[in-house]
């Protein structure tokens, strides 16, 4: 009666959706679950801008397509004083979480997508859904999962002309990984040499944990697209916030894209966007948040790399966002001997017989017999952390 899309059937659902569903079943049979699996935020909405979100309830108008004006020209202002840079409102695009602007992104390009391994789980599902081939880039764990300008260059010379998108994310989902100042010109020199489109994912960029953030844009402003939203710095997943910021040479892929979101969820949700610009906006409050919030993650994430590395797993200290990336691969012949052989089973055995739940390497990317995981270190209370690191930081 009814055939599912080529392209859609075999695809499992999101496996960081899938392990929550997992976890809260358990949960639900009074199972005490460590949820280490999903990665969201654990601090609460910055007071001002949930107030911000009150007051604009009773918006009900379809906004522009590419979003409230006073939001993009926050959204301006903010990569301007962040990363000294010269962005007009007009470059950017408000969207209905990042993941749905990467999505209309792939469906508006054309060309191959670049994405180091390990990266996300939703790049290359996406991908798949709408038929394109996705080329994994190696990185290594003993050079910090960071992609290589030559392993970049290695990829893109055999046929230097054909169109390309490479998606950078960092500090990285799943590795807590980051990039110094010269890796990201060295990166940049090779995408403007192949004139790729290099698409920066950068929704952990204000959670890192020493000195800034740089966007790779400074580098390589003229083909380089930014990618930010509410979801992990102002702890507003479920809000549904995201934006592009382009180089005006790439408004026609910006033009596409609207086109593709005014055929779709028309605009993203009023309210939520008047609150966003208060979030943009910045100020004593949110800068003094952010502050604790970064400390507080990497004292977590610190403590938590100190305990797997005792435990005989070899992972790399996080630099940024709230993800650890263990390899457990030196427990090889122990965990044959009770028949876990991939990654999946290693975290399904982990989730039922111990209840902490994390993801495994194949969701990122990784063969099945890789045994590595992802751990998101924010089962805490954010709110209550916040509060007692706020008293004795506060005049820090
Ligand atoms: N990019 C990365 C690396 C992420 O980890 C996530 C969320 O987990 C997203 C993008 C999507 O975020 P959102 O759609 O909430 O803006």
């Amino acid at each position: 009666r009814f055939a599912i899309n080529l392209n859609v059937r075999g695809i499992q659902p999101s496996a960081t959706l899938r392990i929550n569903e997992l976890s809260n079943q358990l949960k639900s049979q009074g199972k005490d679950i460590i949820k280490l699996g999903l990665g969201q935020s654990p601090f609460p909405v910055p007071d001002r801008v949930v107030e911000a979100l009150r007051e604009h309830a009773h918006e009900k108008d379809y906004l522009p397509v590419k979003g409230l004006k006073g939001l993009r020209e926050a959204i301006a202002g903010y990569i301007n004083r962040s990363e000294r840079m010269r962005c007009t409102w007009e470059d950017v695009l408000i969207g209905p979480g990042s993941k749905e602007l990467l999505f209309m992104l792939q469906l508006a390009y054309y060309g191959d997508l670049l994405i180091p391994r390990p990266s996300w789980v939703s790049y290359a599902p996406q991908a798949r859904i709408i038929g394109r081939s996705v080329h994994w880039l190696p990185t290594h764990a003993e050079n910090n999962w960071q992609l290589t300008a030559e392993e970049l260059d290695i990829v893109c010379r055999d046929d230097p002309s054909r169109p390309r998108i490479l998606i950078l994310n960092y500090p990285s989902n799943p590795t807590g990984c980051t990039y110094t100042d010269d890796q990201l010109l060295a990166i940049a020199n090779v995408a403007r040499k192949y004139r790729l489109i290099l698409l920066s994912d950068e929704i952990y960029g204000e959670v890192h944990f020493e000195g800034r953030h740089k966007s790779i844009a400074r580098y390589y402003p003229e083909g380089t697209i930014i990618s930010t939203g509410l979801s992990k710095w102002a702890g507003a997943g479920g809000w549904r916030l995201g934006t592009f910021i382009f180089p005006p040479e790439l408004r026609p892929l910006q033009d596409a894209m609207a086109i593709i979101a005014s055929e779709t969820y028309t605009a993203t949700s009023a309210p939520i966007q008047h609150a966003a610009i208060a979030a943009f906006n910045g100020g004593d409050d949110i800068e003094e948040y952010l502050k604790q919030s970064r400390r507080i993650l990497k004292v977590v994430g610190e403590y938590m790399h100190r305990r797997l590395s005792e435990m005989g797993a070899v992972v790399q200290k996080p630099e940024g966002a709230f993800y650890l990336f263990p390899d457990f691969s030196g427990f090889r012949d122990q965990l044959a001997k009770k028949d876990i052989k991939t990654s999946q089973a290693f975290c399904q055995a982990l989730l039922e017989n111990t209840g902490v739940a994390i993801l495994p390497a194949s969701d990122f990317g990784f063969v099945p017999d890789h045994l590595a995981a992802r751990l998101a270190f924010v089962d805490f209370d954010g709110a209550e952390s916040l509060r007692l690191a706020g008293g004795d930081y506060a005049d820090q």
